[in-house]
């Protein structure tokens, strides 16, 4: 992109999609496309795909022909550009051959900027003869992962993709996923036969999910527990069978849930009905087959529980990110019992093609490496999807939240690197741990390995302690999987450490820890809204009115963390609206009355003013703002407060002669301040050594938010002194001169 188009670029990201800059990889794999190159980005949900397609569609001539696999998903995200201004149609199974002429005609016309199409349609003959007469700018692939037969929605008509170009020679093609490992990679380069591809890969983590993994036993009371704790949020619950989603959704609903099943068994319309509850917030819960998750999409899930096994680690990095794409916190939860294990294995063995019966075998094979790790279940994630991620402690699994220790690895780990060069490194995890545990398995027999020095060397340990060394050898660099048959490979760095007799140090659960049950992710201390939240609920409930009188899901009217942002600035006037993140030229013309009409009425009700804001550049604004405003009124009891506290009483005698708490107290003290009424209140502040920590801790975290500067000063902190410190800073900064 050259510096003008840069300009226009960002200038079409606030006008359509109100935001104010990229997202991380967005800008360069907006250059790549802009530039006319062939485009690969890998990027975890909720990393702002989408919009590497949309931006160059809407900065290019033409149209952009987009394949998705998600039909049910295509009306909605078609209903969310428009939303956005942006003429967009779709052609898939779902619409009468009517609607399917109207948009080939709007197409045809120049009157559409995005055309979304299904893998079986672009395939189709009729299809092929119509491309050619479209003015085709960009191909984008979405969700290209399943042109691999490696990966778990694997679709045949993925394969046949490449021949578009054909019909379109000119446009350069962008294929995104979110999943893919090494081989998924691979695959897809070379089946979509991009050429010279500009590859970017954004970390794969997503920082707001917290992954345990659970025994089955008592799983119903625990999933009823966890259900409470997301009462009327969005969860998905994925079951392996049709009965097992009908049985579990009926189960939920006498236990007085409101949950339904969604399955391949059932009518499409029946499919589309439930889904479209979920999304509109009618049914908090559903209950689904893995095999038919991928056309439910919400930003807002709270809660993704596997009941039953995932099919692969893809698979599961792929259902539980579902949760939380709107960046909030997100629990994801898996159960499994021993029998899960031996029921897979039964369902692989009725395979009837070889090749497939392995590869789900291996499949299998990682899924329960990952659930029976003790250690860091992120890293083994990660690291599957092929990123170097390193962070020992990720302080965000079940494994991570236990207390751990540190224990001398040197030993077990001199066993395991000798084990796998002394039977020829053509070996996996399962067969080194026989060796070394001295089972005389067949395989061991068969191979003469009960002769090897190294037979039985680990009696004392287990096969999952192997395991997780294994996993943490490889994190270290003294191990690699080799690519087809997971076969343990040692590094010349592994080799060096045999060598030189070098130490290690791990780290692993705390042994008595072991024996309790995994916390249950979810308890993390959430931090009080920096915003209202009766507010909040009103602005969602009218996002709810608007969506439903235009027949569309609620967030494509506004995500939540458009009316979170909302609620923080509390803007009044439509210049106002529009600084809001999320708010474009097209919603601030079709939603900005009503919400600001919301949004003053409230406001004046209940004596909002934007609090704690993000960043400095708003901190400016909100001082502007209450230099600008003539002083609220503020009640007598309030006044009456500051006087007791002007008069040199303590907040405890306050408190009690006003009848309120301590805390409430100090919010007195703010509301005062903020209304321009002369308090004293310094000597409520602590001592100087200590208020000092205060300040610079809140200046470290913008000087408005107090969570983060708890965090930074720990919990010999309270927050009420944290207030009153910053109480203190802005009344110090309103008497400063400008
Ligand atoms: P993905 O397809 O990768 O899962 P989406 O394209 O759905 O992700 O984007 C996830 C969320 O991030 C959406 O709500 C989207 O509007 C938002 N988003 C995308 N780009 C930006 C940006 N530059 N600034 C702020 N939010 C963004
Ligand atoms: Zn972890």
């Amino acid at each position: 992109m050259r510096p003008g188009e840069c300009a226009a670029v960002l200038e079409l990201l606030k006008e359509h999609f109100g935001y104010d800059r990229f997202l991380p990889l967005q800008e360069s794999i907006i250059r790549s496309v802009m530039a006319g190159r062939d485009t690969f980005a890998l990027m975890p949900t909720g990393g702002g795909k989408s919009l590497c397609y949309q931006l160059p569609a809407l900065a290019l001539p033409g149209l952009t022909l987009v394949v998705s696999p998600l039909i049910a998903l295509m009306k909605d995200q078609v209903d969310a550009l428009r939303a956005n201004g942006i003429p967009a149609g779709f052609i898939n199974s779902t619409l009468t051959a009517a609607a399917t002429a109207e948009t080939q005609r709007r197409a045809a016309a120049g009157q559409v900027k995005l055309l979304y199409v299904a893998p079986e349609r672009a395939e189709l003959p009729e299809f092929r003869r119509w491309l050619p007469s479209l003015p085709v700018s960009l191909i984008a692939i979405d969700e290209a992962h399943c042109v691999s037969m490696w990966g778990h929605d694997f679709r045949p008509a993925y394969r046949k993709l490449s021949q578009l170009r054909e019909g379109a020679a000119q446009a350069p093609v962008i294929a995104l996923t979110a999943t893919a490992t090494p081989q998924v990679r691979q695959d897809i380069l070379s089946q979509l036969g991009l050429r010279q591809p500009g590859v970017f890969v954004s970390s794969f983590n997503r920082p707001n999910l917290t992954y345990a993994v659970q025994p089955k036993k008592g799983a119903q009371t625990a999933l009823l527990e966890l259900l409470e704790r997301h009462r009327s949020q969005s969860a998905i619950i994925y079951c392996q069978s049709r009965k097992s989603t009908e049985e579990m959704a009926a189960m939920l609903t006498r236990e007085g849930f409101r949950a339904e099943a969604y399955h391949a068994g059932l009518e499409a319309q029946q499919r589309l009905d439930t889904q479209n509850r979920f999304i509109r917030d009618e049914t908090p819960i559903v209950v689904a087959t893995i095999a038919f998750g991928m056309g439910i999409d919400k930003p807002d899930v709270r809660l993704v529980v596997h009941y039953d096994l995932p099919g692969s680690v893809e698979g599961y990095y792929q259902e539980t990110g579902r949760a939380g794409r709107d960046g909030q916190p997100s629990d994801c939860v898996a159960f499994y019992s021993y029998a899960d294990k031996s029921k897979q294995e039964y369902f692989i063995r009725q395979l009837e093609d070889e090749a497939e019966r392995e590869r789900a075998q291996w499949r299998l094979e990682q899924v329960l490496a990952l659930y029976n790790r003790r250690t860091c279940r992120r890293r083994f994630v990660l690291n599957y999807l092929g990123e170097d991620w390193e962070t020992p402690n990720c302080g965000g699994c079940d494994n991570c939240l236990r207390p751990t220790e540190q224990y001398d690895a040197t030993e077990l780990a001199q066993k395991l690197l000798s084990a796998a060069i002394r039977t020829g490194q053509r070996f996996g995890l399962q067969h080194l741990a026989a060796v070394l545990l001295g089972h005389s398995t067949r395989k061991v027999l068969e191979r003469g390995h009960e002769q090897l020095p190294v037979f039985g060397i680990a009696q004392d340990s287990s096969v999952n302690e192997l395991r997780d060394l294994a996993e943490d050898l490889k994190a270290e660099g003294l191990l690699e999987t080799a690519a087809e048959y997971a076969s343990l490979l040692v590094t010349d760095k592994g080799r060096a450490f045999l060598k030189n007799r070098e130490t290690l140090t791990l780290s692993r659960p705390v042994q008595a820890a072991r024996e309790v049950q995994p916390p249950l992710p979810g308890r993390r201390p959430e931090g009080a809204p920096s915003y209202d939240a009766g507010l909040f609920s009103e602005l969602s409930g009218l996002r709810k009115r608007l969506a439903d009188e235009r027949g569309v899901p609620a967030f494509v009217v506004f995500s939540n963390r458009t009316l979170e942002d909302m609620a923080r600035r509390l803007p009044r006037s439509l210049p106002e609206f529009a600084q809001v993140s999320g708010v474009g030229q097209a919603k601030l013309n079709d939603f900005g009355g009503p919400f600001l009409e919301l949004i003053g009425r409230y406001a004046d009700q209940h004596g909002l003013e934007a609090v704690s804001a993000p960043s400095p550049d708003s901190y400016r604004r909100e001082r502007l703002n209450q230099e600008e405003r003539p002083p609220r009124e503020v009640s007598l009891r309030v006044r009456e407060t500051g006087r007791i506290i002007s008069g040199g009483a303590s907040l405890a005698q306050a408190a009690a002669a006003q009848g309120v708490t301590e805390e409430r107290v100090a919010h007195q003290l703010e509301r005062l301040v903020q209304a321009g009424i002369p308090v004293e209140f310094w000597h409520l502040l602590p001592m100087p050594a200590r208020r000092m920590r205060i300040e610079t801790a809140l200046r470290a975290s913008g000087n408005e938010l107090l969570k983060p500067a708890r965090e930074l000063l720990g919990e010999d902190y309270g927050y009420i002194e944290l207030r009153l410190v910053r109480l203190a800073l802005r009344q110090r900064r309103a008497a400063a001169p400008v």
